[in-house]
């Protein structure tokens, strides 16, 4: 079982603002700036199967933040999120766009 944090999202539409678009790539990296591989949310969902975990981490603070899954209340769909006692540095839709 391996963690992966995440360090950016790409979320669709891309003009729409984060509440309304949904986030449907992230890209993880080992450092807060670092960009090492992009995650299609199908491959997120997976891998959290295989009991792989995912996170975010405040840059200022240090604290981690868990991903969870949760269903679209709108389209049914399976997406992620941060669990809810996340800060709002480490809050999965405070995170940069991915380039
Ligand atoms: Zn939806």
């Amino acid at each position: 079982m391996a963690q992966f944090r995440i360090t950016c999202t790409r979320q669709e539409p891309v003009d729409e603002p984060t509440a309304k678009a949904h986030l449907l790539a992230v890209g993880t990296g080992s450092r807060p700036e670092q960009l090492d591989v992009i995650w299609s949310i199908e491959e997120v969902l997976m891998a959290m199967d295989k009991g792989h975990q995912f996170y975010t981490q405040s840059k200022d603070s240090g604290r981690t933040a868990t991903v969870e899954k949760f269903v679209c209340p709108s389209c049914q769909r399976t997406l992620i999120r941060s669990t809810p006692d996340a800060d709002p540095d480490n809050n999965l839709d405070n995170l940069p766009r991915c380039p």
